[in-house]
């Protein structure tokens, strides 16, 4: 296993329409071992697999165990992720990527989805999730399609710089980043 480069906006590959997986590889599988290394040394909560530069539809997805977030604790990795439905009560909250350092912004985002796709044995499976854990994945499945949360502000002054020294967005920052 080995730490990636994240790479950052302005990068193309973040542009990118990411490829399906056709096939398990050990390629794929380093990948994606990588990937969740890179995650937790980034203390990042979630990656797609074109933040390190490779463009293909592999999402990995934890976030730190806490009690008031369901769906929290869990790791999952999740290949060809396709969201089948979405809620149509939305929640509007704060995200972060490790792919726009430095910022913050207001998104608006589905409270609850389906997601459907295939784990690393190639074994299809389905999860139901909301709250932070639904705007994870919805994050993560818009790189695939190279789509950035700065794409999705609410209004284009809801991006916010952390500050050096702005301990409340350092704060907000480390709890909300991702992704
Ligand atoms: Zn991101």
């Amino acid at each position: 296993m080995a730490i990636r480069e994240v790479i950052t906006v302005g990068h193309p590959t973040l542009r990118q329409v990411a490829a399906p997986v056709k096939k398990l590889t050990p390629e794929l599988r380093t990948l994606i071992a990588d990937m969740v290394e890179t995650m937790h040394a980034y203390h990042g909560v979630g990656l797609a697999a074109v933040q390190v530069n490779e463009p293909v539809r592999v999402i990995v997805v934890e976030v730190p165990a806490n009690e008031e977030i369901p769906g929290s604790g869990r790791l999952y990795v999740m290949i060809n992720p396709v969201i089948v439905r979405r809620s149509r009560d939305t929640e509007t909250d704060m995200e972060g990527c490790l792919s726009v350092p430095g910022y913050i912004g207001e998104v608006e985002r589905a409270r609850r989805i389906l997601v459907r796709g295939f784990n690393e044995q190639g074994e299809r499976y389905e999860l139901d999730v909301e709250g932070y854990v639904a705007r994870v994945f919805q994050h993560e499945i818009d790189h695939l399609d190279g789509i950035l949360y700065t794409d999705r502000l609410t209004a284009l002054d809801r991006l916010y710089p952390v500050e050096q020294g702005d301990e409340e967005a350092k704060e907000l920052e480390k709890a909300q980043k991702a992704v």
